[in-house]
């Protein structure tokens, strides 16, 4: 049965289902359809909670991150992210219960508790997380009791992370399970008091290339320090100290616009959201958090850093545009605040935006995006891999900035490709990195490998 509509070619042609995740800027009416759950059988990216879960907590350095549930949950999540550490390499590592058929059927909290035994006497680390997969969800394994009496046995932090992959058909739900789990974490026990400071918590930041570092160094250049990152080489020990600090910034609004939020009904700490992909928007989020402070040392010498920066960046930006004019992108990426970073971006290079989707934007998030957009652009939430290969085929796409399982997608259809995928060992963050972003995009699209391609009419072919 084909379940696509037969409209002609474009923003309609869509499974008739996911009508409502696929907007033309200028032509559809009505808000994009998305938070919801992902549509059964459509092979989206963003379904499985446990893997939601697992990127916000795993690059807390020296905690164990232990998997409940059969071995591949926690192989396909090994060193999920890119993020670095300047310490500890325990997150690293993939603990499994590596639960049986046997378990499955009599249950697994006795195999559980043992796993957690055998890791604290072989590792001592300061806290384990353990994360329920579906298969646990399934048989109702009681994660929390187990925890909570190995936390008793053991004197450390054993937080449970109820995850269940089936728990919902979006990864957000594992944001908000990862957020729970470090509110556990880090607000103080009874008795224990945290001293105020004038550092900031850094919250959705991932140290992806180190990209924590170069924020850290600009920041410590203003006179401003980090008190902790959530949760890009963090420790847990610098974790519990975050109810010291006088302000969170938000970088990665998917995962942590929840977490500021309580810690300002809990502590009363104020957050603002900051972004320092791209020159212009590093530039903004300097000037907001030197504003925040209201020092007029710290202003001074951020204007200084910023005309620095900017005298760099400015000549390269310039260069990489006049041979990227009028070139043609795709976005596709994990949450909005990303996609909007990139738009900005491309814009500098007077690159053309043809389409632009994300796994997990709410429709405040579209709204801000579609502002950034020209007529015609394709706005997409939730994309399949076949939407995104009609698009890309129907807009001629030059190249695509996306996560890694696009790469193959695009160097398939003969279209360049850009990583900005959580996995990424290359740091884009901060002047330095809107330098290389833009040498990246360059390298990928005036690649004269595409037009070999289309000399030999393999594109065409498969166009
Ligand atoms: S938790 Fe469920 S959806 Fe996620 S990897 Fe495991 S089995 Fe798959």
């Amino acid at each position: 049965m084909d379940t696509y509509c037969s409209q002609p070619a474009g923003a309609e042609a869509y499974i008739e289902d996911r009508k409502d995740s696929i907007l033309t800027k200028g032509k559809s009416k009505g808000n994009i359809s998305c938070s919801s759950d992902s549509l059964a059988g459509a092979v989206s990216q963003r379904a499985c909670v446990y893997c939601g879960a697992r990127v916000v907590l795993n690059p807390v350095t020296d905690a164990v991150h232990l998997v409940h549930g059969p071995i591949g949950c926690a192989a396909f999540t090994w060193d999920i992210r890119g993020s670095l550490s300047s310490g500890s390499e325990m997150y690293r590592n993939s603990f499994s219960t590596d639960m049986k058929e046997r378990d499955i059927i009599f249950g697994g909290e006795q195999k559980l508790a043992a796993c957690i035994d055998e890791i604290v006497a072989k590792y001592a680390p300061p806290a384990v997380f353990v994360y329920s997969t579906c298969v646990v969800g399934v048989i109702g394994d009681d994660i929390i009791s187990v925890c909570k009496e190995a936390s008793l046995r053991h004197n450390i932090d054993v937080i449970p992370v109820e995850s269940s992959g089936f728990k919902s058909g979006n990864k957000i739900v594992g944001y908000r399970a990862a957020a729970d789990a470090l509110l556990k974490l880090i607000t103080p026990k009874d008795g224990v008091h945290i001293e105020p400071t004038r550092k900031l918590n850094f919250l959705g930041e991932y140290n992806l290339g180190g990209e924590k570092w170069v924020v850290e160094r600009y920041l410590k250049e203003i006179g401003i320090e980090i008190n902790v990152a959530f949760t890009g080489d963090s420790t847990v020990a610098a974790l519990k100290q975050a109810p010291g600090a006088c302000l969170n910034l938000v970088q990665c609004t998917g995962s942590m616009h929840y977490v500021a939020m309580k810690l300002e009904q809990t502590f009363g700490t104020p957050y603002m959201d900051v972004n320092f992909f791209g020159a212009e928007n590093t530039t903004e989020s300097l000037r907001k958090i030197a504003d925040f402070y209201g020092d007029e040392d710290i202003k001074r010498r951020t204007e200084a850093l910023i005309e620095r920066e900017s005298s760099h960046v400015r000549p390269v930006i310039e260069k990489y545009r006049k041979k990227l004019a009028g070139k043609r992108a795709a976005i596709y990426v994990g949450g909005a605040f990303k996609a909007a970073a990139i738009i900005r971006q491309l814009k500098e290079l007077d690159v053309e935006i043809v389409l632009t989707g994300t796994q997990t934007g709410k429709k405040e998030e579209y709204e801000n995006l579609s502002g950034m957009l020209s007529e015609g652009t394709v706005i997409i939430d939730d994309a399949n891999p076949a939407e995104l290969e009609r698009f890309l085929r129907e807009k001629d796409v030059d190249f695509m900035a996306g996560g890694v399982k696009e790469r193959f997608l695009a160097y398939k259809l003969g279209v360049g490709f850009v990583d900005h995928n959580h996995d990424r060992k290359d740091c884009l963050a901060g002047f330095e990195g809107a330098v290389k972003f833009a040498r990246e995009v360059h390298t990928t699209a005036c690649s004269p490998v595409w037009k070999h391609l289309k000399n030999t009419s393999v594109r065409d072919v498969r166009l």
